[in-house]
């Protein structure tokens, strides 16, 4: 038996990157998975990839009618939707005085919003789940802590934070789960361009997508029953404190 066997999970932002690292980690532990993305090429493939057990629907999750179309699509291929992994999300930098009001617009947009229309399209599906039904939302260290010149990203992070805590209490009574993660630097496209020597991490290295996938593959399964508005860091020790 895989560890979350029989469960269905749809992701956002599972074309590559964290999110594909979760879709291939759940369904070697027995998942169903609907990748979710506007990476056709990319989210295609990884489907074909990964077999029966797992399919790709286009979805921008900014796009709330979208978001209706990818649960149902979801809950018809594999009877149902037991799991929610909130993962897509977009960066980028700018000190306030240059950082343009539509950059803002766009990143609250997808990394905040989308999480909020992710959660309210899918809580009917997760309602009718008998599976211990678990929403999983990737926030980063910069939902815990502030970065310089991220003032967007910074705030959608500690937004789905506090999205995540409001969510656990509504939701906590009728045994839906609401977790976030928080991941340092991790290597994928979104870090490819950055310079990240991740010196004043205790670790002393930047992490790997497997490593957070390997933390949604927990939150999803029955392992993490009692954990529900909390926070998972895995950071490489990065909020730990000032290295020596
Ligand atoms: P990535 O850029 O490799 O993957 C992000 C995915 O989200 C891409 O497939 C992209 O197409 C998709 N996406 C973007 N906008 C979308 C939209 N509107 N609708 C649907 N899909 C959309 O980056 P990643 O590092 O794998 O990031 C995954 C998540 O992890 C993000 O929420 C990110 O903020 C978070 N995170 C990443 C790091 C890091 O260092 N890589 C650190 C902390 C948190």
């Amino acid at each position: 038996m895989g560890r979350v066997e029989g469960k269905v999970a749809l992701i956002t932002g599972g074309a590559r990157g964290i999110g594909a690292s979760a879709a291939r980690l759940l369904v070697a532990e027995g998942a169903k998975v609907m990748v979710a993305d506007v990476l056709d090429v990319e989210g295609k493939a990884l489907a074909l990839e990964l077999g029966p057990a797992a399919a790709f629907v286009s979805l921008d999750v900014t796009d709330r009618s979208a978001w209706s179309a990818a649960v149902a699509a979801t809950t018809e291929a594999f009877g149902g939707l037991d799991v929610l992994v909130n993962n897509a999300g977009i960066s980028d930098f700018g000190p306030l005085a240059d950082y343009p009001d539509e950059a803002w617009d766009k990143i609250i947009g997808i990394n905040l919003t989308g999480v909020f229309n992710g959660c309210k399209a899918a809580l009917p599906a997760l309602r009718a789940s008998e599976r211990n039904p678990s929403i999983v939302n990737i926030s980063s260290t910069a939902g815990l802590q502030g970065y310089p010149a991220l003032s967007g990203y910074v705030a959608s992070k500690w937004a789905v934070r506090g999205l995540t805590k409001a969510l656990a209490v509504e939701l906590g009574p009728e045994n839906i789960r609401v977790n976030s993660i928080h991941p340092g630097a991790v290597a994928t496209d979104m870090t490819s361009g950055l310079d990240l020597p991740q010196k004043h991490v205790a670790l002393k290295r930047i992490g790997l997508p497997d490593e957070i996938g390997h933390l949604v593959v927990y939150l999803s399964s029955d392992e993490s029953t009692f954990s529900t508005g909390a926070e998972f860091v895995a950071d490489g020790g990065e909020l730990a404190g000032l290295p020596a």
